[in-house]
Parts: C-alpha cells; sequence; structure tokens
C-alpha cells in the first residue's frame, strides 16, 4: 500500500504521524458511532476507525484507491466504499440500501483541501437552510488557514464570513497543529485538527436569508468599514443608531461583529430598511 502515487488532482497527500491519527480517533470520541469519511486515500485513518466504531462508510473518488480499500477492508462487515465525488453524492439516497450504515453520526476525515469550504457546506448546510439530520461532531484534518478562520475570536485577523457561517451553525474548536512533514507527500501549507459541533444556535436570525446577505455584504471588502460595505443596503443612520445601541464602534469594520452582533443586525434592520438595488 505505500507505493501508491498521490495524485494532484484529487488534492491526496497521505497523513503518516500516528501521532495525529491518535488525536484524530481521540477527538472523535467514538463508542456505536456511525461514521462518515470523506476522502479515505489508502486508508489510514480507515484502518483506525473501524475497529473504534459500529460502522463506517468512506466515499473516495478515486477509481484505483477504491480498488485497493475494496482489497484491504472489503471483508470488515462494518464497512462500506462508496466510489465518487462526495459533493454531488446524495448520500441518503446510495445509504437507503444498507441499514446499518444509514444516517452516519459522526464525520471523522483528513479532507481534499481544494473542496474544503464546500464540503462544510454540504456537511453543515447554511445559515438559511441547516443540515437537516446535524451531525453530533464533525473531526476534520483542514488546512491550518482555514482552521484559524473556523475557530477565530471576532476582532481577530482570522475572523471573516466564513467564521460567522460555520459558528453560526456549529461550536468550533482546535484539536491540534499539523506539520507539512506528517504528510507525503508535504504539502505547501500548514494543517490543523478542528472539531466542530453542530447545534442550534440560542438566539436564531428572525430571517435568516436576511442574515446571510448581510454577512455577504458586510466582508466583501475586508478593509472598509461595515457601514460602508452596507452602503445601498440598509439605512446607515439606523445601522449606526444600532451599533451604539450594542455599544460597538460605529467605524467598526465586519470582523468586529460577534455572531450575536450580527443576529442583532439582521433582526433590527429589516428588509423594508432595504433600498432596493
Ligand atoms: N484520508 C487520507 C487521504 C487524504 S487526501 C489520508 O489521511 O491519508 C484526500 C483524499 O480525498 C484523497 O484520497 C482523494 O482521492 C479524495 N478526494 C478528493 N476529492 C474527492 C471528492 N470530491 N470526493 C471524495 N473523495 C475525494
Amino acid at each position: 500500500m505505500r507505493s501508491t502515487i498521490p495524485r494532484k488532482q484529487f488534492a491526496q497527500h497521505w497523513l503518516k504521524s500516528e501521532k495525529v491519527l491518535d488525536r484524530i480517533i481521540k477527538a472523535a470520541n467514538l463508542s456505536g458511532d456511525r461514521v462518515l469519511e470523506i476522502g479515505p486515500g489508502t486508508g489510514i485513518l480507515t484502518k483506525r476507525l473501524l475497529p473504534a466504531a459500529e460502522s463506517v462508510v468512506a466515499v473516495e473518488i478515486d477509481r484505483d484507491l477504491c480498488l485497493k480499500l475494496a482489497k484491504q477492508f472489503g471483508a470488515s462487515d462494518n464497512f462500506l466504499l462508496l466510489q465518487g465525488d462526495f459533493l454531488e453524492m446524495d448520500l441518503d439516497a446510495q445509504l437507503a440500501a444498507f441499514g446499518k450504515f444509514q444516517n452516519p453520526n459522526k464525520v471523522v476525515a483528513n479532507i481534499p483541501y481544494n473542496i474544503t469550504g464546500p464540503i462544510l457546506q454540504k456537511l453543515l448546510g447554511t445559515i438559511s437552510v441547516p443540515a437537516a439530520k446535524p451531525f453530533d461532531s464533525i473531526v476534520l484534518l483542514v488546512q491550518k488557514e482555514v482552521a484559524e478562520r473556523l475557530y477565530a475570536k471576532p476582532s481577530s485577523r482570522a475572523f471573516g464570513a466564513l467564521s460567522v457561517r460555520v459558528q453560526y451553525l456549529a461550536e468550533c474548536e482546535l484539536i491540534c497543529d499539523v506539520q507539512a512533514k506528517d504528510f507525503f507527500p508535504p504539502p505547501k501549507v500548514a494543517s490543523a485538527v478542528v472539531r466542530l459541533r453542530p447545534r442550534l444556535i440560542e438566539t436564531p436570525a428572525v430571517n435568516p436569508r436576511h442574515l446571510e446577505n448581510l454577512v455577504k455584504l458586510g466582508f466583501s471588502s475586508k478593509r472598509k468599514m461595515l457601514r460602508n460595505n452596507l452602503k445601498g443596503a440598509v439605512d446607515l443612520d439606523k445601522l449606526v443608531q444600532l451599533l451604539e445601541e450594542l455599544q460597538i464602534n460605529p467605524q467598526s469594520r465586519a470582523e468586529d461583529l460577534s455572531v450575536a452582533a450580527w443576529i442583532a443586525v439582521s433582526n433590527n434592520l429589516w428588509p423594508e430598511d432595504i433600498v432596493e438595488q
């Protein structure tokens, strides 16, 4: 198995650190869980998941790897391999015929970095359309720069639109940093393991689609003040007044607003304040 040549096209980097695998398995805290793994690759993580989980569904796009994975794990009756593009796949439909693999409750994966955003969206849903059946936890090995955005606190450099969108839907925490040399071939960037716990936010937005639009606009030009980014979209006098009420400096940038502040802005600056563009 060692000699499986990584393909750039599928963002293949084989993890080789046993220590990192230990951290991932510990963070997933498995017992009687039905796991979804995206991009098993040569199966280094799969091998650890199978004895710890009730079942493992692995989705792998690379046909050649699928042949090898089927050979390696085909005899395990708690393993199901689906060949295809995770982003295109209707997982519920694929699993309909496989009783004990249905409705996986945890995700554990070292994912292809080039499609991290779309994978997160597929796993969590969006502010306006959250996942219908949220996972209990999602442990992912991702690019460090993305990890930093996921667990960023407001007013920090990394706090951006992705932070608001994901933190609206899940608690996010750093599990550990991972170095490029822990992979073959080493990726150009540093990595990190994160754990997301999807949950309903305590005070959801009254109009989630409106919040989604405001976040997109608010972060559209990172250097501008929030009120300049929202010019033409909301009544600026009302925005300034609201920021003052929330004890937020009216000169703030989008990254200075916590998720709660974003919700307050979207709840108080209603669509009737929006000037048709
Ligand atoms: N989990 C393995 C491999 C990580 S590399 C390890 O830790 O070593 C990323 C894996 O995702 C590769 O096996 C690649 O073929 C697979 N992959 C890439 N794009 C995919 C997609 N759209 N759907 C499913 N798997 C994909």
